[in-house]
């Protein structure tokens, strides 16, 4: 008893029996899923502000400070982190850099298919070897995880995947912070049962939406959404380029063949080419971002536009 009191004044001055679990994330879905499970245990900083895109950020020097104080990095393998996370890692070399995109299988990131049309038009005596090259680039993919530059990276706009990155999250926490083991457990537990509830939804908005029906976005993040729910995305922009006026003519046709109901766009984006499409097919412009902290009722509010609710 005596022994469990001092330990208790020891450990209670120095403040860590009172210490919170400090986390860096990248994006801000992430602060979310981490607060959810984390509750009151857990300080998140979050890396991309609102506004930017996590495809080329650049930390601000004060943001430094975060990486300086984390105990964990939550890493989720958008593209700015390639070059940061190295250096993120020897500024502090204490703190872990958890991979909560961990079990997931990222898809090949949506082609540019006019491209690949005016690929094959000139190509068209040479199918044969043409084929046999790109067979060959997949492979080279599948081998060298690193070259993930094809692979989609908005895992995060999956409820499917979100089960896994909330897993993953949990295990974390409990590794760094076991004596708060209990509070995690029931955290996670209440957020998987949201994850389940907004999949629900999200099936009874789409019951009279037909398998294949496409939807139009200016930047391809709902490659996974599209997946779970039997969805095609039409991409307006690819490798992070405007379409040419070529193709802008193409995906006007595209928009109008398939009925398409609205153009998505998100607010980290120019929506010029977008409403110009929009405005010739006579659909709205919707913005609608991957990146919403709000990240179910933001699949919903998808959902229900796609299905035109
Ligand atoms: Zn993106």
């Amino acid at each position: 008893m005596i022994k469990k009191l001092l330990l208790t004044t020891i450990l209670g001055t120095t403040g860590f029996l009172y210490a919170k679990v400090n986390a860096v994330v990248s994006i801000l879905p992430q602060k979310t899923f981490v607060e959810a499970i984390g509750g009151d245990k857990v300080n998140v900083a979050l890396m991309v502000k609102p506004g930017n895109s996590p495809h080329t950020y650049e930390p601000k020097p004060s943001q430094m400070k975060d990486i300086n104080n984390a105990d964990i990095y939550f890493s989720i393998g958008v593209e700015f982190e390639e070059a940061w996370l190295p250096k993120f890692a020897s500024q502090n070399k204490k703190m872990i850099i958890g991979n909560i995109a961990k079990g997931i299988e990222k898809l090949p990131m949506a082609e540019h298919h006019h491209d690949e049309d005016e690929h094959k038009e000139e190509k068209e005596d040479h199918n044969h070897e043409a084929d046999k090259h790109e067979e060959h680039d997949h492979d080279e993919h599948a081998e060298h995880e690193l070259e993930h530059d094809a692979l989609d990276p908005h895992i995060w706009t999956s409820t499917a995947n979100v089960k896994i990155i909330a897993k993953n999250i949990y295990n974390y926490l409990v590794k760094i912070d076991s004596k708060n083991k209990t509070h995690y457990k029931n955290n996670y537990e209440k957020f998987l049962e949201h994850i389940n509830q907004t999949d629900i939804t999200i099936k009874k908005i789409l019951i009279d939406t037909a398998t294949g029906t496409k939807f139009m976005v200016f930047h391809p993040s709902w490659g996974y959404f599209a997946r779970d729910y039997g969805l095609i995305q039409i991409a307006i922009e690819a490798g992070g380029k405007n379409p040419k006026p070529k193709q802008v003519a193409y995906l006007i046709d595209e928009a109008k063949e398939e009925k398409v109901k609205a153009v998505f766009t998100a607010p980290e984006f120019s929506d010029k080419v977008a409403t110009q499409i929009a405005k010739e097919v006579g659909i709205p412009v919707i913005k609608v971002s991957p990146l919403n902290p709000k990240w179910s009722e933001n699949l919903i509010q998808l959902a229900n536009a796609i299905a035109n609710k």
